[in-house]
């Protein structure tokens, strides 16, 4: 077995611990694997591992990979789902629309507008109304009590987005534990305009436990399975 074999079967195996001990089914929890500042390689190897749902931050390169692997024509790819999770600017909505199949990072009006408005017609697209945890604006992410309005206008105004839950990272300063619990408030919020917007993305490769126990339904998991992440710009 590689270590990237290992290491993806030994956090399965957490995860699958984790589920257990909250009482839950570890097949109702999507693993996305976070592949940032990774080279392309690193999906195909993972693609041939299992792999299904993998996670970038950032535009350019997320862009980059799909073609890269498009032009490949490395099989088995076609199954992978990508899923947006950083910080997004309004202008690049249209670049990520197109080269993502889940956006984690709703985070305002006009960012949603612009996302629908890159493929009114398209298929849907599936987005979580990020949540910021943390008092500090430029974390991303809407303010609590701003989620169940953000929602209601993605609901309304936005027929090509499709909200299914909210997403957020957990602030460094608090337990992982009681951030998680907020976020299921605004899980709540959300579902009292979106019945079904059962997803939360929440749980990273050093909180994913306390996520699970939270009731997450995606997690994002970068080193604890990639390694470490090589130096980047
Ligand atoms: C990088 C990143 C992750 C993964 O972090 P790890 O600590 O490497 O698991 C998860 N979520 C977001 C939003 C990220 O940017």
């Amino acid at each position: 077995m590689t270590d990237l074999a290992s290491r993806l079967a030994e956090v399965d195996a957490r995860i699958a611990d984790a589920a257990h001990s909250a009482g839950r089914d570890p097949s109702d929890l999507t693993r996305i694997v976070v592949t940032k500042f990774h080279p392309a390689q690193l999906v195909t190897d993972l693609a041939a591992l299992g792999v299904r749902d993998v996670g970038e931050n950032r535009q350019q390169e997320l862009t980059a990979k799909r073609e890269a692997l498009r032009q490949a024509q490395v099989p088995g790819l076609d199954g992978v789902r990508w899923h947006f999770i950083g910080q997004l600017q309004t202008k690049k909505a249209r670049a990520v629309r197109a080269a993502s199949d889940v956006v984690h990072s709703v985070d305002r009006d006009r960012l949603a507008d612009a996302l629908h408005a890159a493929d009114p017609g398209g298929d849907p697209l599936d987005v979580f109304v990020q949540v910021n945890l943390t008092e500090d604006p430029a974390r991303g992410g809407a303010a609590p009590d701003e989620v169940e309005r953000l929602a209601e206008h993605i609901a309304q105004a936005c027929p090509s987005l499709r909200v299914r839950g909210v997403m957020a990272v957990a602030p460094l300063t608090d337990a992982p534990a009681a951030a998680f619990e907020r976020l299921a408030r605004s899980a709540a919020a959300v579902r009292r305009v979106v019945p079904d917007a059962t997803w939360m993305s929440a749980g990273m490769s050093g909180d994913f436990a306390e996520a699970i126990a939270a009731g997450a339904t995606h997690l994002r998991i970068g080193t604890a399975i990639t390694g470490p992440r090589p130096e980047h710009g």
